[in-house]
């Protein structure tokens, strides 16, 4: 998994399809991210900021109850312990890094449930900027923890009311507001999806996970490698890192998309924000809603990169009901004492029934990325005990 062709195109999917003024402000962040990524001073501070604030490198724990009882060996990549409890933080601080590097005093994102708004506001208090975090106004209402969890941090959250008044129209509303404050303000997007180079880049800067997993298994299996490589796709960034950590070798991917926003496994080709890529949508084109218990799954598209890796076959995608997840989630808790994401629940939901079902065969190794950990999702979780 490299750099994407020219014009930012994986395979047919990726692209730049954005406004003039907006093509531009990509152009400068690529360009910066270019320069950015081949100094090695850039690299050091960050990977000083992933260890000293963010808690890296997350451990590789070996699901040992879990595995006796499935037929498997699991381990499991601990992004549940980084910074603000998910993978997100690995991206943020890549971003703000960079638009300090390039004069900006201001990040805005987008986000769905909160989890990549706290963490972007986590990671502008640390650097000094400010920041403005669009949300839908249904989303504001269900997780106000984390709308109080941002203000604290110092940031703005703007709600956002058009359309379902959830994430695919926070993440319009802050596109349009970047378009007229580019000159100060980096967009800081949240997953690998938007316009190039963001895709390429949020890999980049989530490649820490597989990275650090690579290692960890060679030091830990006697194959050095696992035989299947699995992690939940919403946009896809968690499970672009650590794909990209194992591209090169013979383990088989797997990404786990929820039943009711599976862009990647039921999505046709077509363009939202910004990107050409596989999306759920009507006859007419018209992005149709996505559900999921799980908020950050709950988009109804997957970055173009993971289009492209389907139609390779390089990666598989499926999908597990909200119920498989919630029960996945409960299993965790009682068999490792861990509380899940309800995000990172479906990847475990295929690991269970996969190896059920023979598709996992026994004794095969799998190493699964734990996206996040559950504290967000207690309130749905005790709904279902
Ligand atoms: C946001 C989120 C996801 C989904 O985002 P990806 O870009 O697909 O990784 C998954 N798990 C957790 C815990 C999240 O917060």
């Amino acid at each position: 998994m490299g750099e994407p062709r020219a014009r930012g195109r994986f395979g047919e999917y990726g692209g730049r399809y954005a406004p003039e003024s907006l093509v531009e402000a990509c152009r400068e962040v690529e360009a910066a991210f270019r320069e950015a990524w081949a100094d090695p001073g850039f690299r050091g501070a960050l990977a000083e900021l992933l260890t000293l604030h963010a808690g890296r490198p997350t451990p590789l724990t070996p699901a040992r109850r879990l595995s006796q009882e499935l037929g498997v060996r699991l381990y499991l990549k601990r992004e549940d312990l980084a910074h603000t409890g998910s993978h997100k933080i690995n991206n943020v601080l890549g971003q703000a890094l960079l638009a300090a590097r390039m004069g900006r005093r201001r990040l805005i994102a987008e986000t769905g449930a909160g989890q990549h708004g706290v963490a972007a506001a986590t990671a502008a208090a640390l650097l000094g900027l400010e920041a403005t975090v669009f949300m839908g106004e249904r989303d504001m209402e269900r997780q106000a923890l984390n709308v109080f969890r941002m203000r604290m941090l110092g940031a703005e959250v703007v709600p956002v009311t058009t359309g379902s008044r959830t994430l695919k129209d926070a993440t319009s509303e802050a596109m349009r507001h970047w378009v007229g404050v580019t000159g100060d303000s980096h967009y800081c997007v949240g997953s690998v999806v938007g316009p190039d180079p963001y895709p390429w880049m949020v890999r980049e800067f989530q490649r820490v996970i597989g990275d650090e997993a690579r290692a960890q298994c060679a030091a830990e299996l006697r194959t050095g490698v696992p035989d299947h490589v699995v992690a939940c796709v919403g946009g896809g960034s968690n499970a672009a890192g650590t794909f990209a950590g194992f591209a090169d070798t013979p383990a088989r991917l797997t990404g786990v998309e929820a039943e009711g926003a599976a862009g990647a496994a039921r999505g046709r080709p077509g363009v939202l924000h910004g990107s050409h890529s596989l999306f759920l949508q009507d006859d007419d084109g018209q992005i149709t809603p996505a559900h999921s218990i799980a908020a950050g799954l709950d988009y109804p598209g997957v970055g173009p990169e993971h289009a492209h890796l389907r139609g390779l076959g390089r990666a598989r995608y499926v999908t597990v009901t909200d119920d498989e997840a919630a029960g996945a989630a409960i299993r965790l808790a009682r068999t490792e004492g861990i509380v899940p994401a309800l995000e990172s629940a479906h990847a475990l939901a295929w690991v269970i029934r996969a190896a059920g079902d023979g598709e996992l065969a026994a004794g095969s190794t799998v190493m699964m990325t734990l996206s996040g950990r559950g504290d967000k999702d207690i309130s749905t979780l005790k709904e279902l005990l």
